[in-house]
Formats: structure tokens, sequence, C-alpha cells
């Protein structure tokens, strides 16, 4: 992986939705209406960007805080610059787990989801729900999803 700070930049603006980071500002706009900050003063959509820019590869990769942003948009529909910059969270957790960086809980889902087709195993229990709503029954597993999932050689 390449350690200097335009070679880390370089790599993450060649991911979709992260092409635009460069022309960010600093204004702060994204920290200022973040949900998440509100609850969790560490966590910093601005610094994030700043970090990527000057190439802080092993900090953000191996680190938490692109795990704790919950993909509300409300940075990216805000950013004067016109910045994806949820886009670009995503492609960095993208960039993490090509490195091995992905937390337990989060593969513990992409298996489930691959085994399965959905996180959470339909029982009787359930049907039974379903019925008495009027709904049919759905399959324990989905093996659209699975196909959909399977990886192309
Ligand atoms: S709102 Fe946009 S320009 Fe302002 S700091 Fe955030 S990413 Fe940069
Ligand atoms: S998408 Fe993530 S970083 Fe942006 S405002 Fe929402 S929680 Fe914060």
């Amino acid at each position: 992986m390449e350690k200097s700070s335009s070679g880390f930049a370089a790599l993450v603006v060649r991911e979709p939705g992260a092409e635009g980071i460069r022309s960010c500002y600093a204004c702060g706009t994204c920290t200022a209406g973040c949900p998440v900050r509100r609850v969790t003063p560490a966590y910093n959509p601005r610094k994030l960007i700043r970090m990527v820019l000057l190439g802080m590869q092993d900090e953000i990769l191996a680190g938490k805080e692109i795990w704790l942003c919950s993909s509300c948009y409300t940075c990216q529909e805000r950013c004067p610059q016109g910045i994806r910059i949820t886009d670009t969270i995503i492609a960095l957790r993208n960039l993490a787990v090509r490195e091995g960086h992905a937390p337990s809980g989060i593969s513990m889902q992409a298996n489930l989801i691959k085994g399965q087709g959905r996180l959470y195993a339909l029982d009787a229990f359930d049907d039974k729900k379903r019925k008495k709503a009027g709904l049919p029954s759905l399959p324990s597993e989905v093996e659209g999803a699975k196909k959909l999932l399977e990886k192309k050689e």
C-alpha cells in the first residue's frame, strides 16, 4: 500500500464517490451538522477528509472512526463544495475491508448475508405472525441473494 500523502489520497479518489475530496476547504459544515458528532464529540467527518488528504492511511483504515458514521447523508447534502462525504466514508470502509480491518461485527453480518441471504433467519413463529397479518410465508433462506453475492472468478 502507498504511504505518501499524495499516494493515499490518490488511492482514495479512485474509489467511486470519493473523487471530489481534494476540493474540501475545511469549512466544517459537515461536522457541524453530523448527528453522530453530537453524541460522540471525538467523531469528526472534516477531520477524516483532512486525514485522507494528509495520507494518514493506517490511522484511518485501522481506526474505529469510519465505522461510526450512520450514513445519514446530512453532511453530503450540506457540503458547499458538493463533496460526497458519506460516499467517501463508504469508500474508506471498502478499502479497510480489503486491507483486513473489518470490525468483527461487520464480518459476522457479511457472513450471515452470504450464508442465508438475510441477517436474521426466519422461523415458524415469524411465519405464524405473517399469516395472521394476511401475508404469505417466506423462505428461510434467500437463494437469489446468495447467487448475487457469489464471487465471479
Ligand atoms: S463541508 Fe465539505 S468543504 Fe466543508 S469541511 Fe466538510 S467536506 Fe470540506
Ligand atoms: S453521513 Fe455520517 S459523517 Fe455524514 S452527517 Fe451522517 S453520520 Fe455524520
